[in-house]
């Protein structure tokens, strides 16, 4: 965060009102809500346009928060689906020799990355809880085992 060098006082009701060239650069419009968010330590407030649906597809249904957005359980379990997609995908190259599994995943974990996808192929419609019980891990290790094939793997 920083300044921007304007100081606006607040008027006998709260209000302070946001200058024009920062509501148009921002694309906040007349009427929009507007969620407020505090640093108590810091004293400080935070603004940031408040998007009601999902993240993604804008569908008010079933929300629920994923690092700090609204994301739909049908968008959730699609990028579900496409990390697991990634992680078979890493796992049957590593399984050719054609190793492109990430240099984390190798060893040990990619034993376990094994595991895991025998258990999702087997069970594709079980929750990542039941996945995690299946295979005998705890479900921060599978979430871990996801990450790193969705977030570091580099494949074909
Ligand atoms: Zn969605």
């Amino acid at each position: 965060m920083e300044s921007i060098g304007i100081v606006r006082q607040v008027d006998e009701l709260g209000r302070v009102v946001i200058p024009m060239e920062l509501r148009r650069v921002l694309g906040i419009h007349e009427g929009e809500p507007l969620e407020i968010f505090i640093d108590e330590e810091a004293k400080r407030l935070m603004l940031r346009q408040y998007h009601t649906g999902c993240l993604f597809c804008e569908s008010m249904e079933e929300l629920s928060y994923f690092r700090a957005r609204l994301v739909c359980q049908s968008c959730l379990k699609e990028i579900e689906l496409q990390a697991m997609a990634r992680l078979e995908n890493a796992v049957t190259l590593e399984s050719r020799g054609k190793a492109e599994i990430p240099e984390e995943a190798k060893g040990k974990q990619a034993e376990a990355i094994r595991r895991l996808v025998d258990v999702m192929r087997t069970h594709p419609h079980a929750t990542k809880g039941e996945w995690a019980r299946m295979a005998g891990f705890s479900p921060g290790y599978v979430s871990r085992l996801l990450r790193i094939i969705y977030e570091k793997g580099r494949l074909e």
